[in-house]
């Protein structure tokens, strides 16, 4: 058991190559179909990540969406935060899961038929989303890998960075500025962040 499990973990850490490789559109796909599968996916597996350090997470340790003293996020949605403002980390994630929630449950957004067609927004829509779940990669990384570790969680939030990586650079989902915060550790963990690499046999 155990070391079946160890070789999936192992597995998983070194499944960089094939990461990369699953992350591109396969031939007959349409684009926004796969960026929403990806989009709702990644929601999921993020927000489970932050579950499990959402204990941890409080006012009093993370008085601010923080990555480290050089990075701070600000929360607008234009509706109850017309100006950024600054919330501690586990208001601004509440915030941001309840705001992508909302976007991927309307089905005028992420329609469910495929006689609906895709709001013309829904690439900018899809970065936003994005972009903001990149920032709980940021803050978790960043304030609280100590209990990833912890809890041994580390091989599956790499490997789920990963994916998230090798998808947003595939489609240019999220700007390089933004990845800034994780860029040292993603040369770390994707390696082969480049060309798509020789597969070996
Ligand atoms: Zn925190």
């Amino acid at each position: 058991m155990r070391y079946s499990l160890h070789k999936q973990a192992q597995a998983s850490l070194n499944s960089g190559i094939n990461l990369r490789a699953v992350v591109q559109l396969p031939e007959g796909e349409e684009l926004n179909d796969w960026i929403a599968v990806h989009v709702v996916d990644f929601f999921n597996r993020i927000n489970l990540i932050y579950g499990t350090v959402s204990e941890y997470c409080t006012d009093e340790t993370c008085p601010t969406m923080s990555g480290g003293s050089r990075f701070e996020y600000l929360w607008a949605d234009g509706a109850k935060y017309k100006k950024p403002t600054q919330l501690p980390a586990p208001q601004y994630v509440a915030l941001l899961i309840d705001w992508i929630e909302t976007q991927i449950n309307d089905e005028t957004l992420f329609p469910i038929s495929t006689e609906v067609p895709f709001p013309k927004t829904f690439v900018p829509l899809c970065r936003k989303i994005l972009t903001r779940l990149f920032r709980v990669f940021v803050h978790v990384y960043i304030h609280h890998f100590d209990r990833i570790v912890y809890i041994g969680a580390e091989p599956h939030v790499n490997t789920c960075y990963k994916h998230f990586y090798y998808f947003v650079k595939e489609f240019d989902l999220v700007s390089s500025k933004e990845l800034e915060p994780l860029k040292e550790m993603t040369a770390r963990i994707c390696p082969d962040a480049s060309p798509v690499p020789v597969r070996k046999l």
